[in-house]
């Protein structure tokens, strides 16, 4: 380091006290001017170094000057600075090549002066010439260029900006915020509209225009969802509707549009297979009515037979000529006779107009031929009196055992048209009108057979 007197004297300052050899009137050659150095501070100069002095290039001829200059007691030029060194001037030059905070040339050459004590981290820190590792791709730099070089090296893990929390390196940012982030918006590849990634998932489940498979697996694989309903209504091929006349045997089936067609164009048929079904139930309500009556019939062999409405049954009886009044049928045991009785209010026969008249006739029934024919039961007919005293009623009854030679005991044919066996004067009107047969204009008759042939009253 080469360092001009006049650089440093420019910056000189003194202690107290002064070298003795220089007498203060001699002080004129050494001359220090404040302005010289506006940052130096006010200069300790002794008593007999009243002025400031500058330094004045002819006076170095004078040795003897020189040599009292450089005998003179200073401060270190960086004393400021916190140097506290202190000596002759003509020491100074070298005190300066050991000074710590003298400045001197970097060492690594980047051109900087840097204090001797300041040197360690300039060339650790500052010095753009420093050799430095970036902590990322651990690559080598010189100071400047490690500058340059952070903010933009590319293994720096960076957060990425949507915010979707992940550090990713910044070679690999761009990449990641088109093809990774779940923060990234995306267009829904169906309905087009854009989603954050990760409510894409959330977004098919309800996106209308997301293909779903038609649930009855028609030949429509797919469809937009928005348009299944629609699909399934009209034109889902396999979803069908049957006709609405399917009970009654149309085969028909279609959407909703061809069946409304089918039954605009089908009324002839509709209405032929409900005929068909009427004339089928009418079959059935027969046959349930027989099983019915079959259910409710009489096996005991006894009949009661309840004449109800029996004025207006009478007064029919006498302007009606013939009307007869027939029994429910009965059988005389469960696998016996099939008889029925039949009365002529307004009699018949030699009864005809003032008696009641009563017949038994057999029936076709179903264990006919397994019986014993003619029928040979004897059969009783009791006119129930029904006064309120038990004691005094008076029923009236009539019986017979059959004739064996009588046709009307032979076995019936399949179309009987017999008037059967029974009493043309069973009782007179006038009896019933005497006695209490009729009540709450009710008649009961009670027919009896009984095998025993034993007439029963
Ligand atoms: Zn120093
Ligand atoms: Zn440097
Ligand atoms: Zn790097
Ligand atoms: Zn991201
Ligand atoms: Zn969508
Ligand atoms: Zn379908
Ligand atoms: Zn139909």
């Amino acid at each position: 380091m080469v360092r001009g007197l006049t650089q440093w004297t420019k910056t000189l300052s003194f202690p107290a006290r002064v070298s003795p050899q220089r007498p203060a009137k001699e002080a004129k050659v050494f001359q220090v001017s404040p302005s010289a150095s506006p940052t130096t501070p006010p200069s300790p100069i002794g008593d007999n170094i009243d002025k400031p002095a500058v330094i004045n290039e002819e006076s170095f001829q004078d040795l003897e000057a020189e040599k009292a200059i450089m005998g003179s007691i200073v401060y270190c030029i960086h004393h400021k600075d916190g140097c506290k060194w202190s000596d002759e001037l003509r020491k100074l030059k070298a005190h300066l090549n050991t000074c710590k905070h003298d400045a001197v040339p970097c060492s690594n050459k980047c051109g900087a002066m840097i204090p001797r004590v300041l040197m360690e981290d300039h060339l650790k820190y500052t010095c753009a010439q420093r050799r430095a590792r970036c902590d990322f791709c651990a690559k080598e730099f010189t100071g400047h260029t490690l500058e340059k070089h952070s903010g933009t090296c590319g293994y720096e893990p960076l957060y990425c900006e949507n915010k979707c929390g992940m550090k990713v390196q910044r070679r690999h940012l761009s990449q990641h915020k088109l093809g990774e982030c779940a923060k990234r918006l995306v267009a829904c590849r169906y309905c087009n509209k854009e989603f954050v990634f990760d409510t894409l998932g959330a977004h098919h489940a309800k996106c209308g225009r997301f293909p779903v498979a038609c649930p009855h697996r028609c030949e429509t694989a797919v469809l937009p969802r928005e348009d299944l309903e629609v699909h399934l209504k009209d034109h889902c091929t396999t979803h069908l509707l049957s006709c609405t006349f399917k009970d009654a045997g149309c085969r028909f089936k279609g959407n909703r549009f061809s069946l409304d067609k089918h039954l605009e164009e089908s009324t002839k048929m509709h209405l032929s297979l409900m005929c068909s079904v009427v004339t089928k139930q009418q079959h059935q309500i027969t046959s349930l009515k027989s099983a019915i009556s079959k259910l409710s019939l009489n096996y005991t062999g006894t009949l009661i037979w309840k004449i109800s409405d029996y004025t207006a049954k009478m007064s029919e009886a006498k302007v009606k000529e013939g009307m007869e009044l027939v029994s429910p049928p009965f059988y005389t045991s469960q696998y016996g006779y099939k008889l029925q009785a039949s009365v002529f209010l307004n009699g018949n026969g030699t009864g005809e107009g003032s008696h009641i008249s009563i017949y038994i006739k057999i029936l076709p029934g179903e264990y006919d031929a397994l019986l014993r024919w003619p029928f040979s039961h004897s059969v009783s007919f009791t006119m129930f009196d029904q006064t309120v005293v038990a004691e005094k009623a008076c029923n009236i009854v009539e019986s017979f055992i059959p004739d064996p030679t009588w046709k009307n005991f032979q076995r019936p044919s399949r179309e009987p048209d017999s008037l059967g066996f029974g009493f043309p004067r069973f009782v007179s009107h006038e009896m019933v009108k005497k006695r209490h047969f009729v009540k709450d204009d009710t008649m009961f008759i009670r027919v009896k057979v009984d095998p025993s042939k034993i007439v029963a009253v």
